[in-house]
């Protein structure tokens, strides 16, 4: 009995060999078979082998898979595109929460290069992020260039301290090597390109000077000449929560973000005099700065109320302000600066371990 079952079965499998025979023998030669996406797939992945072509079949729309010539983005995703890094810009809309510093983290770039990619928007300043804004994403770190009337490679690989040949040969800004040039307003990919940041602050005010012009930094510019208490030079968070949200420390931020929803009590990080107190130009909003006598000064920054008063002198831990989201702000938190002798300090450096 046992024998006629395995002869049986042994047909069954001659029989669906022979069935299945044609449709090999296509895979084989890279006939296109309407009728089979296997042969589909087939031909298309063995004329995929440039990169043209790569990027076109990454293009394909997911679900249109039966009855078309499209193919299945799965496939893709594990046969071919894993080791090839991004070479396109992407575009990305601003959330509610994102912060420069944020983005460029989930993009795996340092925050610079999304700062220096959007220069037009933001201007180097982090903050001046709102809501809804279009950015443009550099696919790997350095500047991305928006090229002008006139530019030579030579000239713009120096302006941001690269050798030309970088420029060049980066498959994505796609150079013909026969006749490299750029068209003026495209944009440029300078990988590993840096240039310096402006920055755009509110400038230390010592409690003793007549204060800054109030129509260039907003109302909250204290008129100065005061006395008062002086700091010890051991600060204190100046929240009760210690974690950053949104930007931390780096060149285009001197500053850190300390999440803080609104209405939380911000106080003073050390004793000293209050010698900036309202509204602050350039993106801070409501803004508070001590000045501690001793060669610091910290700032409170997008406040949602101000609590104390020009010339005030306050006492480390002392409430000085509301937290909240006023100015350039995608949402509420704390932009605190420590500064010294008029430069910036990173204030891990000088606040107790969180
Ligand atoms: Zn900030």
């Amino acid at each position: 009995m046992d024998i006629v079952a395995w002869g049986i079965a042994l047909l069954f499998l001659g029989y669906a060999f022979f069935l299945w025979r044609p449709k090999l023998m296509n895979l084989r030669s890279g006939m296109v078979d309407t009728h089979s996406n296997q042969a589909i797939i087939s031909t298309k992945l063995q004329i995929s082998n440039d990169e043209e072509t790569r990027e076109t079949l990454s293009l394909e729309e997911y679900h249109k898979f039966r009855g078309s010539l499209h193919i299945s983005r799965k496939i893709l995703l594990s046969t071919i595109i894993p080791t090839e890094s991004r070479r396109e810009v992407r575009d990305y809309t601003v959330v509610m929460g994102d912060s420069v510093f944020g983005i460029a983290q989930k993009f795996n770039l340092k925050p610079e290069s999304v700062l220096w990619a959007n220069y037009e928007q933001l201007k180097d300043n982090p903050h001046a992020l709102v809501v809804g804004m279009k950015l443009k994403i550099p696919p790997t770190d350095g500047v991305l260039y928006k090229w002008k009337e006139g530019d030579t490679v030579e000239e713009v690989a120096r302006t941001f301290d690269v050798n030309p040949n970088d420029i060049l040969s980066w498959s994505g800004n796609h150079v013909d090597l026969t006749n490299p040039q750029f068209i003026a307003d495209s944009l440029v990919m300078i990988p590993g390109g840096h240039r310096e940041i402006q920055q755009w602050i509110i400038p230390t005010i010592p409690r003793g000077r007549a204060g800054v012009s109030a129509g260039l930094y907003g109302s909250g510019v204290c008129r100065g000449g005061y006395e008062g208490v002086y700091g010890s030079g051991a600060f204190i968070w100046p929240t009760e929560n210690h974690t950053i949200s949104g930007n931390d420390y780096w060149s285009g931020h001197l500053a850190i973000d300390i999440g803080a929803p609104t209405g939380a009590s911000i106080v003073a990080a050390d004793s000293g005099v209050i010698v900036f107190a309202g509204w602050a130009n350039g993106g801070y909003g409501n803004t508070v700065m001590i000045d501690h006598g001793n060669g610091y000064q910290t700032l409170y920054a997008h406040l949602s109320s101000v609590v104390a008063r020009c010339g005030q002198s306050v006492i480390k831990g002392q409430i000085i302000a509301r937290s909240g989201s006023t100015g350039n702000s995608t949402g509420p938190h704390l932009h605190f600066e420590i500064r010294y002798q008029g430069g910036f300090v990173n204030p891990w450096y000088v606040l107790p371990p969180p």
